[in-house]
């Protein structure tokens, strides 16, 4: 693996060019306590300096608002034109969680059900994973199976070092990127890099606030469908959604046409949320998760059991976003934890 160092004067200048050549999208701090992901014009309006953006980086892959192909009819005949025609898109400055999120979701778009709208832009774009320099409060990537220094699925992984920043090349579009722009680096003879990334892991892996074990719940899960404990921690959700949404691997979506002279229109989708009454809601009105118990269950069996029965991933990648912004506290990490407990008394050999 390559690995370079640019100096901070040079990333500004790396950074302005990739935004003359490409669609470079960004976190951005839109307001004091809000940052996001949005395209930038120049190096200034970034924020490198961000922990976890407030909406995760996955509404480029998949916009939470998106146009699928416009209809019109001429002749007695249907005529479609797709709407959407990405160019090359650099994700940048990802942190680690989402870029696993991205990975989380690839199969998802990219398995049974070939999304061309997914692989559209998922082929035109390119990851540029920024590794943390700080744990948060809800952080537990580590105990997902990532970690803040973990850059694994992106394309290029930036280190901060002390005049500048580390970049190891994980892939041939990634060391196009630097290839192109080589001026700007130098080239990491005595792994410099490496070891800098490697005593930030070490540093941040003592920052964590809280461990969950989640070996063996899914094979607990496995067997349980029914649990008691669903019914607490239905009564406590609001059924807001908001966990969904701010989820970089939530990926619900409903499908809906605009016509309004009923010859032409736009088909569009937009996110959706298993946490909604109407989501699951059939024509007849039959409701196969007719009460928030139904609902919240699927919301964790999903990320602790579904997505691992489908892709061999887990459907959690521990950026705590869900923890953080959730209006009743229902923390996933204490779920785990919970379910721990239950697994363990299940196991209990009667008296
Ligand atoms: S954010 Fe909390 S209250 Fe809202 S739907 Fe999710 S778990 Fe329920
Ligand atoms: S379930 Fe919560 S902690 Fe896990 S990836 Fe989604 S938002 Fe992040």
């Amino acid at each position: 693996m390559n690995a370079y160092i640019i100096t901070r004067d040079n990333l500004r200048t790396w950074i302005d060019a990739l935004i003359r050549d490409y669609t470079l999208v960004a976190p951005v701090r839109e307001e004091e306590k809000v940052s996001l992901f949005k395209p930038v014009g120049s190096f200034t309006e970034i924020d490198l300096n961000y922990t976890n953006s407030t909406i995760s980086p996955k509404g480029w892959l998949f916009p939470q608002t998106e146009e699928m192909f416009f209809f019109f009819t001429s002749d007695n005949q249907v005529n479609l034109e797709d709407a959407c025609k990405p160019g090359t898109t650099i994700l940048f400055g990802l942190r680690p969680c989402d870029v696993k999120g991205i990975i989380a979701l690839d199969p998802v778009f990219n398995g049974t059900y070939q999304d061309c709208y997914y692989q559209m832009r998922r082929q035109n774009t390119i990851l540029v994973c920024l590794c943390c320099t700080r744990v948060e409060r809800h952080c537990f990537c580590n105990s997902m199976g990532g970690g803040p220094t973990n850059g694994e699925g992106a394309d290029l992984l930036l280190t901060e070092m002390e005049n500048g920043y580390g970049i190891e090349v994980l892939t041939s579009r990634g060391e196009e990127l630097v290839n192109k722009y080589h001026q700007l680096f130098a080239v990491d003879g005595d792994n410099r890099v490496s070891k800098t990334r490697d005593e930030m892991g070490k540093k941040l892996a003592s920052q964590f606030s809280r461990k969950v074990d989640i070996s063996g719940i899914k094979e607990f899960l496995d067997q349980h469908f029914e649990l008691p404990y669903w019914n607490e921690l239905a009564q406590r959700c609001l059924g807001c959604g908001i966990c969904t949404f701010i989820c970089p691997t939530c990926h619900c979506f409903d499908i809906f046409d605009q016509s309004p002279d009923g010859e032409s229109g736009v088909r569009s989708r937009c996110w959706d949320s298993c946490m909604f009454s109407h989501f699951t809601r059939m024509a007849g009105g039959h409701n196969p998760r007719p009460t928030k118990k139904e609902r919240i269950r699927n919301r964790f069996l999903h990320k602790l059991k579904y997505h691992r029965d489908r892709y061999n991933l887990d459907g959690c990648v521990g950026c705590g976003r869900c923890i953080n912004k959730c209006p009743v506290n229902i923390d996933i990490r204490q779920i785990i934890a919970d379910l721990q407990e239950v697994a363990r008394y299940d196991q209990l050999p009667l008296s």
